[in-house]
């Protein structure tokens, strides 16, 4: 969905959308959207006629993507309020004459005259991810000796390495 900016000036414009997988970029191979995105909120003009957008709401969507331990495939459920804001691209002296803000809500930009809806949701589900993906807080991952996935099958490899260590440092002492 486009939201006109011209359009903005009269009035915010509402939304709930459902948008179904594959219609999102999220320029990470590794994620995929399991079923519809959906989203409601509103797009509405800052004051000070500078064409920012402040688009605020909330979205849900299932995604999945690898455990960054085991590379199993592992499902993360967003579900969250949002609020960011987009600045026009074109304005190029808009960062001298307003500070930024580190405690502002995320800044992003648009080009042209137009917001394009899915690149909000992209970034709002971007954020929204945990930064360590994993299956499981206690993912116990892939042996790196075996190459097995160690929640499946206790393999013996770290337990002998554990074992050599201490017979090194014993003979040490
Ligand atoms: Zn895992
Ligand atoms: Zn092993």
């Amino acid at each position: 969905m486009l939201i006109q900016v011209r359009n903005l000036e009269v009035r915010a414009a509402q939304f709930d959308v459902e948008v179904p997988p594959g219609e999102i970029d999220f320029f990470d191979e590794e994620l995929r959207q399991i079923g519809p995105l959906k989203a409601t909120g509103k797009a509405e003009l800052e004051m000070g006629g500078l064409g920012e957008i402040r688009v605020s709401g909330h979205l849900s969507v299932q995604t999945e993507a690898e455990c960054a331990r085991c590379l199993e495939a592992a499902r993360f459920p967003i579900e969250s309020d949002f609020v960011l804001n987009y600045r026009p691209a074109s304005e190029t002296d808009f960062g001298d004459e307003k500070e930024v803000d580190p405690e502002e809500a995320e800044v992003g930009f648009y080009e042209g005259n137009a917001l394009e809806l899915n690149d909000v949701f992209r970034e709002q589900v971007l954020l929204a991810l945990p930064m360590q993906r994993v299956c499981r807080e206690d993912c116990k991952g892939i042996c790196p000796a075996c190459g097995k996935n160690r929640n499946q099958n206790e393999c013996q490899c770290q337990k002998s390495i554990t074992d050599d260590w201490w017979a090194a440092l014993q003979e040490l002492q």
